[in-house]
């Protein structure tokens, strides 16, 4: 069997539930991560409507610590999809918002959008929670502002996970406003 074989293959097709007339097929791909491991990628496409979804799974875990970034200044940026390991930190310091590590903290995988969907609804449960005359409240409404604005690719702004054990992921839409930054372990002692 050759690579592109292996690498692209549908594995199963239904009628689509959504149009009730086209059909799914669901195509399994390997992707190869630029530090060398392994995702498989599941997309789902009907061939009538469009009615698609991908899902990401980790096929060899990554146990380099490092600092990843990611610049976002686009719509096509925000298709970047993440893997958040728990001990993962994300950070968009533009906004100043930070999801910690922690045993608590979620596996996540979902694209910069879904992120960002993450924390507006975060912020407005925050929101939600203050006093009418908090004074709080005029930066959290600049705060929502921008994110909107940025689920747009109206407002640049960096993606950044830091992650001391490794395993977490940033696969760029475009790889050139990616880096990756080594955690070597004498910083970690
Ligand atoms: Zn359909």
């Amino acid at each position: 069997m050759s690579d592109e074989k292996e690498n692209n293959n549908i594995i199963y097709s239904f009628k689509c539930p959504l149009c009730q007339q086209g059909i799914i097929d669901i195509v399994k791909n390997i992707y190869n991560v630029p530090d060398g491991d392994k995702m498989l990628i599941l997309k789902f496409e009907c061939n009538t409507c469009n009615f698609h979804k991908n899902d990401v799974i980790p096929l060899t875990t990554n146990m380099k610590p490092g600092i990843m970034t990611l610049q976002i200044t686009n719509e096509e940026d925000l298709k970047s999809k993440i893997y958040r390991s728990p001990v993962g930190k994300l950070e968009i310091p533009e906004l100043e918002l930070t999801v910690e590590p922690g045993p608590r903290a979620d596996f996540y995988y979902t694209n910069i959008e879904g992120i960002l969907y993450r924390f507006e609804s975060a912020v407005l449960i925050y929101r939600n929670n203050l006093d009418e005359n908090d004074h709080e409240k005029s930066e959290i409404d600049e705060l929502l502002d921008n994110l909107k604005k940025a689920m747009d690719g109206r407002f640049k702004f960096t993606l950044k996970i830091t992650d001391t054990q490794g395993g977490s992921y940033i696969i760029p839409k475009n790889k050139s406003k990616y880096t990756f930054k080594k955690i070597e372990k004498i910083e970690l002692e």
